[in-house]
């Protein structure tokens, strides 16, 4: 870790918690491909989850002179922080849970405007802040987030892979999804368990004509029990007879024994569909 960094932790008798995922990075080369992935423009405002002692961020402050807001949970980073970023004059620090916050908050501190994410997100809240950024109705344009590479490889997945799960579909519904790096477990301070990468998310709510709300929770019925057929997880979630779903199926032309893990997204959306129309 940068020499200046570290002393500015030990200076402040900084101790690393595990349990809020605190692995820190510094590699210049690796900050900087960050920010290149998220294509930040000069006037982009950037939404930071997890400002961590402020490398991540100072990034982000020279590519753009919007508004940049980063959310910390750890009030022990505070005099860090003040620190390392004093320099920075575009920036709001808050200190709290993300997932705290009202969706209204959130959206307040950019004005209603649009925003970008950039984050090396906290491991064990990683799809549980995903679900957050995309289920409430930000103006977000898109999402660059270091995440543990099992969770990158689903949440990129395609049909047919064992990766493959609700997740993959939700976010192929309204994005476009691209790992863009590998980053080695050896890059943070201190060093996780296991290899991470970065994935981008290019927010297109538009992609499917779908509306999102509607389909997310028939979705994920899908995939309830993934070792099941589509035919009994429905008739299960729905609490709907397996004959009538049987006979929508073979009406259609489906497969009577396919699996959620099999079926693309289009597919997905033409089921949906036709529940829809039959009211069931
Ligand atoms: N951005 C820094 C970096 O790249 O070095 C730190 C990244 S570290 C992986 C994740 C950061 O998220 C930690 O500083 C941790 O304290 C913070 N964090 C954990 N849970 C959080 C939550 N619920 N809300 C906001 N921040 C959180």
């Amino acid at each position: 870790m940068e020499e200046s960094i570290i002393n500015v932790l030990e200076k402040n008798n900084f101790k690393f918690k595990h349990k809020l995922g605190q692995n820190f990075l510094t590699d210049k080369n690796l900050l900087n491909a960050i920010v290149s992935d998220a294509k930040i423009n000069k006037n982009d405002n950037v939404l930071e989850i997890g400002a961590g002692a402020g490398t991540l961020t100072k990034e982000i402050a020279n590519k753009t002179d919007g508004k940049i807001v980063s959310v910390e949970i750890d009030e022990t980073l505070k005099p860090i922080l003040k620190e390392n970023l004093k320099d920075v004059k575009n920036l709001t620090l808050i200190f709290g849970d993300i997932l705290k916050f009202s969706p209204n908050d959130v959206s307040n501190w950019f004005d209603g405007k649009k925003f970008k994410v950039v984050a090396n997100l906290p491991y064990y809240i990683s799809s549980p802040i995903i679900f957050y950024l995309i289920e409430n109705n930000f103006k977000i344009e898109s999402l660059t987030i270091m995440l543990q590479l099992e969770l990158a490889q689903r949440l990129s997945a395609k049909p047919g892979s064992k990766e493959y799960g609700a997740i993959s579909v939700l976010l192929d519904l309204i994005s476009n999804v691209s790992i863009k790096r590998k980053v080695p477990k050896t890059l943070f301070t201190p060093q996780p368990k296991v290899d991470s990468a970065i994935v981008n998310i290019e927010i297109d709510f538009n992609k499917n004509n779908i509306d999102y709300f509607k389909i997310s929770n028939f979705i994920k019925i899908c995939f309830s029990m993934k070792r099941k057929t589509l035919i009994n997880n429905l008739s299960q979630g729905l609490k709907i007879e397996k004959d009538i779903i049987k006979q929508v199926f073979e009406l259609n032309n489906i497969n009577l024994n396919c699996r959620a893990e099999d079926l693309t997204t289009n597919e997905f959306i033409k089921i949906f569909s036709l529940f829809e129309k039959m009211n069931l």
